[in-house]
């Protein structure tokens, strides 16, 4: 069943947009059918449970980092994470490059934005994120790539407000890329859409979609 609802969601995907199966608090079962049906991007959004399913499963799994990510943390991820989804300070990207240093690689990022109307969601706004950019001194950042934006839209049915989002964060990933990453190529993710919203997210410029019900089935929390 797992494999089908993959190969569907991958059916409608076009051409340029990837996906990320979130397969937090599902077990590594559930995560090995997707594997046998392909897939080889996951999503998690707690340090630990991550750790112990990349120790536990094939290593040609790339792991995407989708939660809020605390810095006290970051030593524990940067070692083997794909991409972390959640940057949202300037001190989150300069802890991230610090532990990337020292282990000895350079580590892929999306700055975070917060385009949804509850307020319980994180990120940067759009001025708190041009600020952070036109200041510059991330630039000198040398083992993190910022690769793009992620963002959430609000968990609402009213889907007029959920494009509107979505708009909103791709006219601005469109800013940020002529304003300070034009000659930057690795620059190219827009990180946006779930569940109930993909193919809003699509229609807006995803690049990345980050589904998990609708592969996994609903989460036992
Ligand atoms: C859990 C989660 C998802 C997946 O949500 P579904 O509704 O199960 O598809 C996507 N993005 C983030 C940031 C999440 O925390």
């Amino acid at each position: 069943m797992i494999a089908d609802n993959l190969l569907q969601i991958l059916k409608e995907l076009p051409q340029g947009v990837r996906l990320v199966a979130v397969s937090k608090f599902h077990p590594n079962e559930a995560i090995e059918e997707a594997y046998r049906a392909g897939q080889r991007i996951f999503g998690e959004s707690k340090v630990q449970e991550m750790g112990t399913k990349h120790d536990s499963l094939p290593k040609d799994i790339e792991w995407h980092f989708i939660g809020h990510l605390q810095t006290n943390k970051v030593k524990y991820i940067v070692p083997y994470v794909s991409l972390i989804h959640g940057i949202d300070s300037y001190r989150l990207l300069e802890e991230v490059n610090k532990h990337a240093v020292k282990a000895g690689r350079t580590v892929n990022c999306l700055l975070q934005l917060h385009i949804a109307q509850e307020e319980t969601k994180f990120g940067f706004s759009f001025q708190e994120c041009r600020d952070m950019l036109d200041e510059g001194q991330w630039k000198s950042l040398d083992h993190v790539r910022v690769c793009g934006l992620m963002g959430m839209a609000s968990n609402t049915d009213r889907t007029e407000q959920v494009r509107k989002e979505f708009r909103s964060l791709a006219d601005f990933f469109h800013e940020a890329k002529d304003k300070w990453f034009a000659d930057m190529p690795c620059f190219k993710e827009l990180s946006m859409g779930m569940t109930h919203d993909y193919h809003e997210a699509i229609a807006a410029g995803s690049t990345l979609v980050r589904i998990g019900t609708r592969i996994f089935g609903e989460r036992q929390y």
